[in-house]
């Protein structure tokens, strides 16, 4: 039995407590199962707890029992980590290797920031109005690509495809020279809702087990040729990247905050009570030096929002469904996130490790991570997602 040292700086103290999927790294037949990170250590939840749910490959069959089993699982957690704990469920982080935590069931892919639809309103079409008539009566989104959703650690291989600039006659094929990142966070249904049936906002987390943090890869080059009029397609299913620990709902009830004001006022189904704009604070490192820093707190519409638009047309939502934000831009320049934003279309390179730099080279990685306010005033961390560029195949 051994105490579980939790440093005072900690960004995964008792008050955290995300959930993830974890093999141990010696054993070469280790059998996935789900693991709690406290501090830098594992916990194996199996033994800690006893209940079979937690011996699964994925997260999904302890979404799938719902808010008040998700309560229970984290006063049992806090309570046991409160007391010696078994050696038997205890790993260093450095030990194990973390796996994509669920099973993801559809995707969905919104753009909830009014400073990141206008800038890339501008630049995509620089001779109409930035916003789209639709955007501030909708939160807009599209239907992504779930079997392409990967973890943090796994590189991408930078995708081919049409490319047409619009000086250019023709299309070409070849590898995306323009490939691009966009910094969002994601949240993952655990409850699902029945088709013909809808989430009010207030039921978000009813529903939402918990977040993660999501770089939605998007070669610009393919995706400015491809997108009219019915929007992206190859240029961004490729590969979507999450990071490896959930961070549960409940974790994040001291950064709950206010969405900025919405005007005009949304229609009455994506109005709710509860304020669920979430203050959290993103940051993107392109080969080790940071190069933005996102504020989630100024993105326009809420996840709830997100979710009560989705199902208002009465499509189901299914356990280890993932929606996510859209990219996270706040109103500074050093607060944009995506490359396309940051060098204005190329035309403004940034300076990375000391090279003028505009989009991605192959060999570059990015690694982007992200903290919160915790309910005891120290911070959370939703830890990193992460990955390198590897070069085209085709
Ligand atoms: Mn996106």
């Amino acid at each position: 039995m051994s105490i579980i040292e939790i440093p005072a700086d900690s960004l995964f103290g008792r008050d955290n407590l995300p959930y993830g999927i974890f093999t141990v790294s010696a054993e070469a037949d280790s059998a996935r199962r789900v693991g709690v990170r406290v501090a830098d250590k594992v916990l194996d939840l199996a033994v800690l707890l006893g209940d079979d749910v937690f011996s699964a490959a994925t997260l999904n069959p302890f979404m799938a029992q719902g808010r008040a089993a998700w309560d229970s699982a984290r006063s049992r957690i806090q309570d046991a980590i409160a007391a010696d704990v078994a050696d038997a469920a205890i790993f260093e982080l450095a030990d194990v290797a973390l796996h994509l935590p669920v099973d993801v069931a559809d995707y969905v892919d919104f753009y909830a920031s009014e400073n990141h639809a206008t800038n890339l309103g501008r630049l995509f079409r620089p001779d109409s109005a930035a916003l789209m008539p639709n955007w501030k009566h909708l939160p807009v989104g599209y239907h992504g690509r779930a079997g392409t959703v990967i973890v943090s650690g796994v590189d991408i291989v930078r995708p081919c495809g049409q490319r047409k600039a619009p000086q250019d006659d023709a299309p070409t094929y070849g590898p995306s020279r323009r490939l691009d990142i966009e910094a969002e966070m994601g949240f993952i249904v655990g409850t699902p809702s029945k088709q013909g049936t809808s989430i009010a906002p207030d039921e978000f987390a009813d529903h939402v087990f918990g977040a993660v943090i999501v770089n939605d890869w998007s070669a610009r080059d393919i995706q400015a040729w491809e997108y009219v009029p019915l929007g992206p397609f190859l240029g961004k299913s490729f590969a979507t990247s999450i990071s490896p620990w959930v961070v549960p709902l409940a974790a994040l009830e001291a950064a709950r905050v206010a969405t900025p004001t919405q005007d005009p006022t949304p229609l009455p189904y994506l109005q709710g009570t509860e304020d669920w704009g979430l203050d959290i604070a993103l940051e993107v490192e392109w080969n080790g030096d940071v190069v933005s820093r996102p504020p989630y707190a100024s993105m326009y519409w809420s996840p709830a929002q997100m979710l009560a638009h989705t199902t208002v047309n009465g499509a189901s939502s299914r356990t280890g469904d993932l929606f996510a934000s859209g990219t996270i831009s706040g109103p500074e320049k050093a607060e944009r996130g995506a490359f396309i934003e940051l060098t204005w279309g190329g035309a403004e390179p940034v300076e990375v490790a000391g090279e003028q730099r505009t989009f991605l080279e192959d060999g570059d990685t990015i690694a982007i991570s992200a903290t919160a306010p915790g309910v005891n005033g120290q911070r959370i961390g939703f830890g990193e997602v992460r990955a390198a560029i590897l070069p085209a195949v085709n």
